[in-house]
C-alpha cells in the first residue's frame, strides 16, 4: 500500500462542521490507495478485521465504554454490505445491529429519540445504527407529510424545528459521549450515477429483486434536496466528541476499509485492556487447576 489507510481516513472527518461542503468529497476517491480490490479484500480481512475482532474481546471483557456506530446513505450506496463485511469478524455476542424503517404507530406515538434511545449499545457492546435518529432531519425534512403524522402539537412545529432538532441532537450525543458512549457517524457518499447503475443492477438480478422498491426512485428524484439535507446535518451536528465520516462510496471495497479503519482507530484510542485479576481471584484460578489436575491422578 502506498499511502496508510489510517492519514487516508483523517481526510474524510468532520469534527467542526462549519465550513464542510458536501462537494468537496468526491464518491469517486480511493484516497490514492494504489491496490487492487482484490489486495483491498485481504488487507480489510487480514488486517483490519482482525484487529477490531482483538479490540472488540477487549471493550467486552472491560466491560465499561459502549460504542455506536451510525450509518446514513442514500440508497443503494452500500450500508448493509459494509456493515455485514466490517462486522464479520466480531463476536455476535458484543455487537447489535438495528435497521430502522419507516416508524410504527407506536414508535409515532413517542418523541423521535425515543425507538433509537431503545436500542442504544449497554457497556462493553458495539451497536450499530443502519439508519437512525438522523432521518428526522434528512427523510422528515424533505417529506412534510412525514412531519405531520408525528402529531406535534402545532404551535411547536414552526420555522425553528430543524434547528431545535440538531441541538437536540447535539445534546443528546453529547449526553452519551459524557457517560461512556463513543460515537462514529458515516454518511456513504455514494454518486448519482452509481446510485443509478446499482439500481439497474438490481433489476437485472433476481435474487437483488427483494430490495427494489419503486419509492427509491421518487426519492432518487429528489437527489438535490437530499444532498442541501445531508450537507446541513453534516454542518450541524459534526462534533469532535461525535465526528461524522463522509466516505466515498462508489467502490465498495474501498469504503470499507475506510469504515473499518475508523472503528479500529476509535476502539484503540480507548486504551482497553483485559481487566486485571485480583488475589482473590488468583487463588481461585491455582485452586481450580489443582482440582483438574487431581482429576487426572
Ligand atoms: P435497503 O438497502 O434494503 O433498501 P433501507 O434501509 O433503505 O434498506 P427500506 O425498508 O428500504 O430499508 O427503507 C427504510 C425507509 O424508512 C427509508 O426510506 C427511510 O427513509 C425510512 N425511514 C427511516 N426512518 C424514518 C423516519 N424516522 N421517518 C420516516 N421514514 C423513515
Ligand atoms: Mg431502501
Amino acid at each position: 500500500m502506498t499511502k496508510k489507510l489510517e492519514e487516508v481516513v483523517k481526510q474524510y472527518r468532520v469534527t467542526e462542521g462549519r465550513l464542510f461542503r458536501l462537494k468537496e468529497v468526491d464518491p469517486d476517491d480511493r484516497g490514492g490507495l494504489k491496490i487492487s480490490k482484490k489486495q483491498a479484500g485481504t488487507t480489510l480481512q487480514e488486517e483490519w478485521i482482525a484487529r477490531l475482532a482483538e479490540l472488540q474481546e477487549k471493550l467486552y471483557a472491560q466491560d465499561q465504554w459502549s460504542v455506536l456506530l451510525i450509518f446514513q446513505a442514500m440508497d443503494a450506496a452500500g450500508k448493509d454490505s459494509t456493515i455485514k463485511h466490517v462486522m464479520s469478524g466480531i463476536n455476535p455476542q458484543g455487537c447489535d445491529v438495528h435497521s430502522f424503517k419507516v416508524p410504527s404507530e407506536e414508535e409515532l406515538d413517542h418523541d423521535f429519540l425515543w425507538r433509537t434511545t431503545k436500542a442504544l449499545p449497554t457497556r462493553g457492546r458495539i451497536g450499530i445504527f443502519n439508519r437512525s435518529y438522523y432521518e428526522e432531519v434528512l427523510v422528515v425534512r424533505i417529506h412534510p407529510d412525514i412531519l405531520a403524522r408525528q402529531r406535534i402539537p402545532e404551535t411547536l412545529v414552526t420555522r425553528s424545528i430543524w434547528k431545535q432538532r440538531f441541538e437536540d441532537i447535539n445534546a443528546f450525543e453529547r449526553h452519551l459521549a459524557r457517560n461512556g458512549t463513543v460515537i462514529r457517524k458515516f454518511f456513504l457518499h455514494v454518486s448519482h450515477e452509481e446510485q443509478r447503475r446499482r439500481f439497474m443492477d438490481r433489476l437485472d438480478e433476481p435474487e437483488k429483486h427483494w430490495k427494489f422498491s419503486l419509492a427509491d426512485i421518487k426519492e432518487r428524484e429528489r437527489w438535490d434536496d437530499y444532498m442541501r439535507a445531508y450537507e446541513d446535518m453534516i454542518r450541524r451536528t459534526a462534533t469532535p466528541h461525535a465526528p461524522w465520516y463522509v466516505v466515498p462510496a462508489d467502490h465498495k471495497w474501498f469504503t470499507r476499509l475506510v469504515v473499518a479503519a475508523v472503528v479500529v482507530e476509535a476502539l484503540e484510542g480507548l486504551k482497553l485492556a483485559f481487566p486485571a485479576v485480583d488475589d482473590d481471584k488468583e487463588k481461585e484460578l491455582a485452586r481450580a487447576r489443582s482440582l483438574l489436575a487431581d482429576e487426572a491422578n
